[in-house]
Protein backbone atom coordinates (compact mmCIF):
# COMPACT_ATOMS: atom_id res chain seq x y z
CA UNK A 1 0.00 0.00 0.00
CA UNK A 2 1.48 3.48 -0.72
CA UNK A 3 1.13 6.34 1.67
CA UNK A 4 1.79 10.27 2.13
CA UNK A 5 3.65 10.15 5.64
CA UNK A 6 1.19 12.52 7.10
CA UNK A 7 -1.49 9.73 6.53
CA UNK A 8 0.11 7.51 8.84
CA UNK A 9 -1.14 9.88 11.87
CA UNK A 10 -4.86 10.59 10.13
CA UNK A 11 -5.48 7.09 10.02
CA UNK A 12 -4.68 6.48 13.54
CA UNK A 13 -7.17 9.07 14.05
CA UNK A 14 -10.06 8.25 11.73
CA UNK A 15 -13.12 8.31 13.68
CA UNK A 16 -15.71 8.17 10.42
CA UNK A 17 -15.40 11.56 9.37
CA UNK A 18 -14.22 12.73 6.09
CA UNK A 19 -14.93 14.66 3.00
CA UNK A 20 -17.85 13.05 1.16
CA UNK A 21 -19.40 9.64 1.82
CA UNK A 22 -16.89 8.01 -0.64
CA UNK A 23 -14.14 9.37 1.10
CA UNK A 24 -15.11 8.03 4.38
CA UNK A 25 -16.35 4.38 2.71
CA UNK A 26 -12.94 3.90 1.42
CA UNK A 27 -11.60 4.83 4.69
CA UNK A 28 -13.11 3.05 7.44
CA UNK A 29 -12.19 -0.09 4.54
CA UNK A 30 -8.31 0.71 4.66
CA UNK A 31 -8.39 1.22 8.46
CA UNK A 32 -9.94 -1.79 9.26
CA UNK A 33 -7.33 -3.65 6.81
CA UNK A 34 -4.38 -1.88 8.62
CA UNK A 35 -5.72 -2.78 11.85
CA UNK A 36 -6.61 -6.54 11.02
CA UNK A 37 -3.41 -7.01 8.87
CA UNK A 38 -0.78 -4.88 10.78
CA UNK A 39 2.15 -6.08 9.00
CA UNK A 40 1.28 -4.63 5.52
CA UNK A 41 3.67 -2.62 3.77
CA UNK A 42 3.47 0.11 3.28
CA UNK A 43 5.64 2.34 0.31
CA UNK A 44 6.36 5.93 1.79
CA UNK A 45 5.59 8.18 -1.21
CA UNK A 46 5.40 12.14 -2.10
CA UNK A 47 2.04 13.01 -4.11
CA UNK A 48 -1.36 11.07 -3.88
CA UNK A 49 -1.73 7.99 -2.47
CA UNK A 50 -3.98 5.04 -1.02
CA UNK A 51 -6.32 7.48 1.01
CA UNK A 52 -6.23 10.41 -2.07
CA UNK A 53 -7.79 8.31 -4.62
CA UNK A 54 -11.21 8.38 -3.05
CA UNK A 55 -10.91 12.19 -2.11
CA UNK A 56 -12.54 14.97 -3.76
CA UNK A 57 -9.76 17.35 -3.36
CA UNK A 58 -8.11 15.40 -6.09
CA UNK A 59 -7.85 17.09 -8.67
CA UNK A 60 -5.71 15.76 -11.71
CA UNK A 61 -4.02 13.39 -9.88
CA UNK A 62 -2.89 16.00 -7.50
CA UNK A 63 -3.75 17.04 -3.78
CA UNK A 64 -5.78 20.68 -4.06
CA UNK A 65 -4.54 21.76 -1.02
CA UNK A 66 -1.10 20.48 -2.21
CA UNK A 67 1.32 22.98 -0.29
CA UNK A 68 -0.08 23.10 3.12
CA UNK A 69 0.33 18.62 2.86
CA UNK A 70 3.05 18.44 1.01
CA UNK A 71 4.71 20.70 4.16
CA UNK A 72 3.01 18.32 6.53
CA UNK A 73 4.37 15.31 4.80
CA UNK A 74 7.66 16.81 5.02
CA UNK A 75 7.25 17.17 8.25
CA UNK A 76 6.43 14.11 9.49
CA UNK A 77 9.08 12.19 7.42
CA UNK A 78 11.83 14.57 9.45
CA UNK A 79 9.98 13.73 12.61
CA UNK A 80 9.30 10.47 12.29
CA UNK A 81 13.01 9.33 10.40
CA UNK A 82 10.99 7.70 7.32
CA UNK A 83 12.89 7.39 3.94
CA UNK A 84 11.56 8.71 0.82
CA UNK A 85 10.55 5.50 -1.03
CA UNK A 86 11.12 3.65 1.55
CA UNK A 87 9.01 0.52 2.49
CA UNK A 88 8.02 -1.04 6.43
CA UNK A 89 5.35 -2.86 8.03
CA UNK A 90 1.91 -0.83 9.04
CA UNK A 91 2.92 -1.50 12.51
CA UNK A 92 6.20 -0.01 12.42
CA UNK A 93 5.33 2.86 10.77
CA UNK A 94 1.89 3.91 13.62
CA UNK A 95 4.60 3.03 16.11
CA UNK A 96 6.90 5.57 14.83
CA UNK A 97 4.50 8.47 14.23
CA UNK A 98 2.92 7.40 17.86
CA UNK A 99 6.60 7.66 19.49
CA UNK A 100 7.86 10.81 17.76
CA UNK A 101 4.94 12.14 17.22
CA UNK A 102 1.68 11.62 19.36
CA UNK A 103 3.60 11.27 22.31
CA UNK A 104 5.33 14.71 21.90
CA UNK A 105 4.63 18.16 21.06
CA UNK A 106 5.27 17.40 16.86
CA UNK A 107 1.79 16.82 16.89
CA UNK A 108 0.50 20.00 17.31
CA UNK A 109 2.88 21.40 15.46
CA UNK A 110 2.25 19.38 12.56
CA UNK A 111 -1.28 18.93 12.40
CA UNK A 112 -2.49 22.10 14.46
CA UNK A 113 -3.58 24.38 10.79
CA UNK A 114 -5.88 20.95 9.44
CA UNK A 115 -9.35 21.91 9.78
CA UNK A 116 -9.87 18.20 11.94
CA UNK A 117 -7.45 19.31 14.68
CA UNK A 118 -9.50 20.10 17.63
CA UNK A 119 -11.21 16.79 16.33
CA UNK A 120 -8.25 14.83 16.45
CA UNK A 121 -6.89 15.67 19.34
CA UNK A 122 -9.73 14.50 21.37
CA UNK A 123 -9.84 11.46 19.73
CA UNK A 124 -7.72 8.50 21.46
CA UNK A 125 -5.59 6.42 18.77
CA UNK A 126 -6.91 3.89 16.83
S1 LIG B 1 -5.19 16.90 12.43
FE1 LIG B 1 -5.45 16.58 10.22
S2 LIG B 1 -3.44 15.94 9.45
FE2 LIG B 1 -3.42 15.70 11.68
S3 LIG B 1 -4.05 13.58 12.04
FE3 LIG B 1 -5.89 14.80 12.12
S4 LIG B 1 -6.76 14.76 10.03
FE4 LIG B 1 -4.62 14.10 9.91
S1 LIG C 1 -6.15 14.64 -1.96
FE1 LIG C 1 -5.28 16.05 -0.42
S2 LIG C 1 -6.96 16.39 1.08
FE2 LIG C 1 -7.47 14.55 -0.12
S3 LIG C 1 -6.70 12.82 1.09
FE3 LIG C 1 -5.09 13.39 -0.40
S4 LIG C 1 -3.75 14.81 0.71
FE4 LIG C 1 -5.68 14.69 1.85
Amino acid sequence: MNLRPHHALCIQKFTGHGYDRAFTDHMTKLCETLRNQPETPVRIISGCDELCAFCPNRENGSCSTLEKVDSMDIAVRSAAGLSPGGTLPWRELAGLARTNIFETDQFEKICSDCQWFALCRSTPLN
